[in-house]
This record gives C-alpha cells, sequence and structure tokens, in this order.
C-alpha cells in the first residue's frame, strides 16, 4: 500500500506530530494485514507473538538508540507525560518526603503540582521571572531530597537545555520533547521519561526508561498500576499495553537507527534550527522570544514586532502549504516545532515564506 504524500503539507505541529513517511506507510499496511498475518495489528493479541517480538523490538531499540546500560528497564504506559508528572512522586518519593524541581514552564508547574499532592516540592530554580524565556543555570541540588526532576525541552516556550545539570539525588527527566534528538548519557539519570507523541510515535503511549535499583523506596506499597517495577517486571504487559502506539513507536525508531541513529539526527536537526534562527534574527519584522544561548531546537519561537502584521503573514504561510506554527494558546505568536522527521525542506519553505513576508511589508 502506498500513501499519497505528494499532497502532504509542512507539517510544525508542536504534538501529534510529523512521523517518518515511510512510518506512515507501514503502519497504514499492518492496519490492513501484519506482516502477511491476515490479521490487523489492531485486533491481534497483545499476548500473540508477533506483538511481543514487537513490544521487545520497541524496548530494545529505545536502549540501544540511546546507549542505555544494560541494567536499564523501558516500558510503555498510557496516560500521557502527564501520568508520569504522577508516577514520579509515587515511585521515587519516600512518604513524607520532597522532591526537588526545576519550574521552567507549563509541564514543570503540572509536574511540581503533582509531587505536591504526594508530599512536598522544593522550587530549586525558575524562569518564571521572565515569562520562562531562559533556562536557570548554576543552581544547586540539595542532599535531603528524594529525587530532582527537570525538563530537558520546554516545548511551549521553546527554550532547552544545552547542557543537563547534577544533581546528588537521583535525576528525573520529562524528554517528552527531545527525546532521541540529541545524546544523553543515561546511567546520569534514575528516570527518562516522554510522551510518544513529540518525537517518537503516536498519542497514546509514554516510554519510561529508569534503573530499576532507584526504584522500591519509598517505604510503601503502591497499587500495581503506579507500580514501574511491576510494569518491568512483566515486560510492559502488566495490563493491555497500546498496542498500536508500541508499534508505531518501533517503526518509527527502526527508521532512527536506519538513518545513523542520534548522531545523525543531531546533525540534521542543527541544521533546520540554524536555518530557522538565522530567518528570525536577519529579519527585522521577526524577533525569537527565548535567550539566544536556551534556544530549543524543537520548537521555535517568534513573534512579529507588529502583531498588526499577523493576519496578512497566517494567509501567506497558509498558501505555501504550512501547518501548525501558530504559538500555543497561552502564550500567541508563532511555534515552529522540528521535531525528528520534518525534513530540512519544510523548514526551507518556512524561511522562504519570512523572506517574502519581509520583503513585502519591509
Ligand atoms: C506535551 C508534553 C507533556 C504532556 O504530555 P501529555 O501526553 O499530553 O500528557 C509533558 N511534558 C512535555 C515536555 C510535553 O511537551
Amino acid at each position: 500500500m502506498s500513501v499519497d504524500t505528494s499532497a502532504r503539507v509542512h507539517n510544525f505541529s508542536a504534538g501529534p506530530c510529523i512521523l517518518p513517511k515511510e512510518v506512515f506507510e507501514k503502519s497504514a499496511q499492518a492496519v490492513m494485514d501484519l506482516d502477511g498475518s491476515g490479521l490487523s495489528i489492531l485486533e491481534i493479541s497483545h499476548r500473540s507473538k508477533p506483538f511481543i517480538a514487537i513490544m521487545e523490538k520497541a524496548r530494545a531499540l529505545v536502549k540501544e538508540l540511546l546507549g542505555a546500560p544494560d541494567h536499564y528497564q523501558v516500558v510503555f504506559l498510557g496516560g500521557g507525560a502527564s501520568m508520569g508528572f504522577h508516577l514520579v512522586p509515587q515511585n521515587f518519593m519516600r512518604t513524607g518526603g520532597k522532591g526537588a524541581y526545576a519550574h521552567t514552564g507549563e509541564w514543570s508547574k503540572r509536574a511540581i503540582a503533582e509531587a505536591k499532592l504526594a508530599g512536598d516540592a522544593v522550587v530549586v530554580a525558575s524562569s518564571e521571572d521572565k515569562n520562562f524565556n531562559y533556562i536557570p543555570k548554576g543552581f544547586t541540588v540539595p542532599k535531603e531530597v528524594d529525587y530532582f526532576h527537570f525538563t530537558s525541552n520546554n516545548t511551549i516556550f521553546g527554550t532547552q537545555y544545552k547542557a543537563f545539570p547534577t544533581s546528588p539525588v537521583p535525576m528525573v527527566c520529562d524528554m517528552s520533547s527531545d527525546i532521541f534528538s540529541r545524546p544523553v548519557n543515561v546511567s546520569d539519570f534514575a528516570m527518562i521519561y516522554a510522551g510518544a507523541q513529540k518525537n517518537m510515535g503516536p498519542a497514546g503511549a509514554t516510554m519510561y526508561l529508569f534503573d530499576p535499583g532507584a526504584l522500591g523506596k519509598t517505604g510503601r506499597k503502591l497499587s500495581p498500576m503506579m507500580d514501574l517495577a511491576n510494569h518491568a517486571a512483566k515486560e510492559s504487559m502488566y495490563n493491555t499495553p497500546p498496542v498500536f502506539p508500541v508499534y508505531v513507536i518501533m517503526l518509527t525508531l527502526e527508521w532512527l537507527k536506519g538513518i545513523g541513529g542520534i548522531a545523525e539526527i543531531q546533525k540534521r536537526n542543527a541544521a533546520k534550527a540554524e536555518l530557522l534562527y538565522a530567518t528570525i534574527d536577519r529579519l527585522p519584522l521577526f524577533e525569537g522570544t527565548t535567550a539566544r544561548e536556551d534556544r530549543s531546537e524543537m520548537n521555535a519561537t517568534f513573534v512579529l514586532k507588529d502583531k498588526n502584521l499577523e493576519p496578512a503573514f497566517d494567509e501567506l504561510w497558509k498558501e505555501a502549504g504550512i501547518s501548525g506554527i501558530r504559538g500555543h494558546r497561552s502564550v500567541g505568536g508563532y511555534r515552529a516545532s522540528l521535531y525528528n522527521a520534518l525534513p530540512l525542506e519544510s523548514v526551507k519553505a518556512l524561511a522562504e515564506v519570512m523572506e517574502e513576508f519581509a520583503k513585502r511589508n519591509g
């Protein structure tokens, strides 16, 4: 089966987001017939041999691509990264304990709220004073907390840690919007988690990669559904896993491995971000909204200095087949998401539209 991609738009959506064309093709095929089995991926048992193989491959590819230590575990659960905000204190905070948090935007705010419900959250760094337009640096994490949590890439505000913080306590990171975009030293983290729909698959699954040795220290018995150790012991099959999302994640990770893995995608992402930020900086009509050194390579946020020009600009990029660059409803302006599967050609198309618009309004 082939998918007509000639009519495809340049999709800059922040999530759910663009996936590689061949992933769309293979998953469309598997909906009709999974690898010649006569069954659709939508109707096979999660306990069937073909699906167990898919699950194992997806779990193994996460570790292989990120170079995770052997003893780390991978599970895929429903509930979104937002459920991850809840699972973090459930699994890492002792009863009556504390989690330390870096507060860099909307997602960290929600993570902090969950920690406060479970026990206490200590905010050790925040960029709220400047509406989250930078990444706080040079902060220290106290020793007397159970873990430290931060958000590697702030999807809404367009900031990204270029160097990861260090911590004397287990470090947990929400990498939803830049997972698999650049190298990570996994052993620095007790856990990395990420909703699939920003860079590795469709909505409906969240990936948790963790050191099982960092679990089991809370001093209480967890609900089996909230217990990451339980999900790992059951090889991510304690209950029915998100079968189709896991399949599409597996295909996306296969694609990533096939093009050369993280090293290659990092180069491609850098080229895309460089082109877009250079265009924003060169054209006086536009302005980036974040501190330059903290600019995200995944979500580039910018504004038109003259807001009155927005309707005309919107018309022009829509005409060019561009989609999904309006900023998050809470911040306005524009946000171009440059996730792994977005081709450089799409960024070139956007840059050309911006140049053309500048010419007309210069
Ligand atoms: C989108 C996003 C979330 C929330 O993900 P859901 O799957 O909607 O729960 C959390 N963290 C970050 C960094 C995100 O980009």
